[in-house]
């Protein structure tokens, strides 16, 4: 069976950047893309807050150029999705695509996280052309523009909030007649003069020639004096929560409630030697390319220490 030195399971910049550093350390990476090769930042358009590129990059592009860099340090990537893992054995064992096994000295989990959409067609028909997941990267291109945050969580609140230093005005749809948020963050929404809080409504679909132009909304749903209208809006963010991409691992890596991956703290080691998390799928807080781009560094470090440290 085909025994590798540093396995590396993900696509985004958090396994790029570690196939980059294990590869220069001469350990050989072996990567699998996975189902979207280049992560997350495939599906955005304009990147401008990675150092490095002063007039900005595409998300495509910029996956290309970190891909690229791993390939010229020998850097093995492969087509294949990571079905099964057994982690109680050294070398740890690993199936992809329900077919082919392999054995890893160290493994770098770096699956990432998706967001979580509404399952609406208009949905995909509009995604680059006005509908998002992430305020922090598609903000700045609806400054004085009117947009909708979907949800009324922590990241709902804190969208709004953020959309709300660039937008000139902000719908909160709230599936609900309340927050979820915490206290804090609902103040800071509830507070603020451009953010509008809309109870207990739905969103059933866009509408738009070039691009999403509004929304079409329900107002309580299911209740005697439901009623339907479209609101105009430029932009609209989901913000329903993320779902880390850890299935697969849960049965040996430590994960929290909403299944991020544990690691101690400030390092990319799980409860399991030799297995390390990088990027999204354990980091519920920043989720950022630059962000994951560094802890796959930090990820790769352990890993080339680990194996020095075991003579493997
Ligand atoms: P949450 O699961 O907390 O909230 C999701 C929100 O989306 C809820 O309001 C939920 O509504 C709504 N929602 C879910 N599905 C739908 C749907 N199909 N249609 C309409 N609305 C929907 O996720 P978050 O991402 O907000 O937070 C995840 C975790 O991260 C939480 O523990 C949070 O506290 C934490 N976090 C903390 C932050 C901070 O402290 N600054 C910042 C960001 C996140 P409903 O309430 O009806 O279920």
């Amino acid at each position: 069976m085909e025994r590798v030195r540093c396995l590396i399971i993900g696509s985004g910049p958090a396994g790029y950047t570690a196939a980059i550093y294990t590869g220069r350390a001469n350990i050989s990476p072996v990567l699998y893309e996975g189902l979207q090769p280049g992560g997350q930042l495939t599906i955005t358009t304009e990147v401008e807050n990675f150092p490095g590129y002063p007039e900005g990059v595409t998300g495509p592009q910029l996956m290309e150029d970190m891909r690229n860099q791993a390939l010229r340090f020998g850097a093995d990537i492969r087509t294949g999705i990571v079905t099964k893992v057994d982690f109680d054995q050294h070398p740890m064992r690993v199936t992809v695509d329900d077919e082919k096994e392999l054995l890893a000295d160290t493994v770098i989990i770096a699956t990432g996280a998706s967001a979580k959409y509404l399952g609406l067609d208009d949905e995909k028909k509009y995604a680059g052309m006005g509908v998002s997941a992430c305020a922090t990267c598609d903000g700045f291109f609806y400054r004085n523009k009117t947009v909708a945050v979907v949800g009324g969580g922590d990241t709902a609140c804190e969208e709004a909030a953020y959309l709300a230093g660039l937008a000139k005005k902000v719908y909160l749809l709230v599936r609900k007649p309340y927050l979820r948020a915490s206290k804090i963050m609902q103040d800071r929404v509830l507070g603020n003069e451009k953010i509008e809080v809309l109870f207990e409504h739905n969103a059933e679909g866009l509408y738009g020639d070039n691009g999403v132009e509004g929304v079409h909304l329900v107002k309580r749903l299911g209740q005697a004096d439901e009623t339907h209208y479209d609101l105009p809006i430029d932009g609209f963010f989901l913000a329903i929560g993320h779902k880390p991409n850890s299935e697969v691992f849960a049965p040996y890596v430590k994960t929290d409630e909403v299944g991020y991956i544990v690691t101690e703290d400030g390092t990319p080691r799980t409860n399991v030697p030799g297995v390390f998390a990088a990027g999204d799928v354990a980091d519920p807080h920043y989720r950022q390319a630059i962000t994951a781009a560094g802890s796959g560094c930090k990820a790769a470090i352990e890993a080339e220490r680990y194996l020095s440290e075991h003579s493997l």
